[in-house]
């Protein structure tokens, strides 16, 4: 039996949507062990995220509410977690796999000289003893693993793990002491977290995502932008395209960029390397547009059409304005 501790993620006071997956894997592994989950909401300010985190059926919600912990510091939020953790005696303690949930739970597993299982796509419950799926040569091969330590860490990949909804009732809400930073906390500073606003939803929420490589070169904008409005879509790109400056870092979408999983992925200029296939294979329809018919990403691709995409991309916007009568 394995009780389980999720660490919520939280901005500006409000709970972030990648915690429900969280949340679903916990109910998942805590079914299977035969245990129960608890969420942890550590912050400054976190009242009002501790309170929406009671609906989803946790054992209790554990609440860390301190100004040193205003902004993210992964000094200064490692000690308190891995402080509850031991408190509270789980087995198990999990983060989706977002850039916070990686960087924090890698020191958690290490302060709590526990095994780490990141970014693990599915739980299973063999005798009681929890098993992960996780992928492996940059997502060409998954393979499952279990943790023979007495604390375990995961991350759980926000696509692989449907958010979870909350489901009544009313958890406990306890107050927990923050624990004193890491040494030499006290020489990193938060200064500022600089958002960029977007009318578009967020990658790894979106259902619908038109992607961009290289070939867009300047235009990548200028052809992308207006099928995305129309579709509602995320825009993605390919690592080429982030280096090559013709979109922003935080659009990259792959081995090291983001994981995505939506139901529509639209990739248009885009080769299929490996890396980039890492990233959006769990699509479910994949639609590729690219003028030379031995790409790999057609090896991917529900639909593929060879086309030159400045000439492809807008004949389909006119289709889709034409078929929604805009
Ligand atoms: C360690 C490591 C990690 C990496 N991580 C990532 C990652 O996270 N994400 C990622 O994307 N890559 C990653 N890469 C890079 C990856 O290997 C590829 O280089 C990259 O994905 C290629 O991007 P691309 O498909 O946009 O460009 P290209 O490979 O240049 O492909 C461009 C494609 O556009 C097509 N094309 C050209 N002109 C037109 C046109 N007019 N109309 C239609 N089609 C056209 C071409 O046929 C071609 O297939 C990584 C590489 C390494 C080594």
């Amino acid at each position: 039996m394995a009780d389980i501790l999720v660490v919520a993620e939280l901005a500006e006071g409000k709970v972030k949507k990648t915690t429900h997956s969280a949340i679903a894997f916990a109910r998942d592994a805590a079914q299977g062990s035969g245990g129960t989950f608890s969420i942890l909401a550590l912050g400054a300010g976190v009242a009002a995220a501790a309170a929406q985190l009671t609906g989803f059926g946790a054992a209790k919600v554990i609440v860390a509410d301190d100004a040193g912990l205003a902004g993210y510091v992964c000094e200064r939020y490692a000690p308190t977690v891995v402080a509850a953790a031991k408190a509270g005696g789980f087995g198990v303690v999990v983060a989706t796999a977002s850039a916070f949930g990686k960087d924090l739970l890698a020191r958690v597993a290490g302060q709590l000289d526990a095994g780490y299982a990141a970014d693990i796509s599915q739980v299973k419950a063999e005798g009681g003893k929890l098993a992960y799926r996780r992928p492996m040569f940059a997502g060409n091969a998954y393979g499952w693993c279990s943790i023979d330590t007495a604390t375990q860490v995961v991350t759980v990949r926000q696509s692989e793990f449907s958010p979870a909804e909350p489901s009544g009732g009313a958890s406990p809400i306890e107050a927990f002491a923050v624990a004193p930073p890491c040494a030499g906390a006290e020489r990193i500073e938060f200064v500022s977290f600089e958002q960029v606003k977007s009318e578009r939803p967020e990658l790894g929420e979106a259902s619908v995502i038109v992607a961009g490589g290289r070939a867009l070169k300047e235009k990548f904008k200028d052809v992308l932008d207006p099928l995305a409005d129309l579709l509602g879509a995320a825009v993605g790109a390919s690592r080429a395209a982030c280096d090559a400056g013709y979109a922003p870092s935080d659009l990259q979408i792959g081995q090291t960029g983001k994981i995505v999983a939506p139901k529509l992925y639209l990739a248009i200029g885009i080769s299929g390397a490996i890396q980039h296939l890492a990233g959006m294979k769990g699509s479910k329809v994949i639609v590729a547009i690219n003028k030379d018919a031995d790409a790999p990403i057609y090896q991917v691709a529900d639909y593929g059409l060879v086309a030159d995409l400045f000439q492809a991309v807008p004949e389909l916007v006119t289709a889709v304005k034409a078929a929604k009568g805009a």
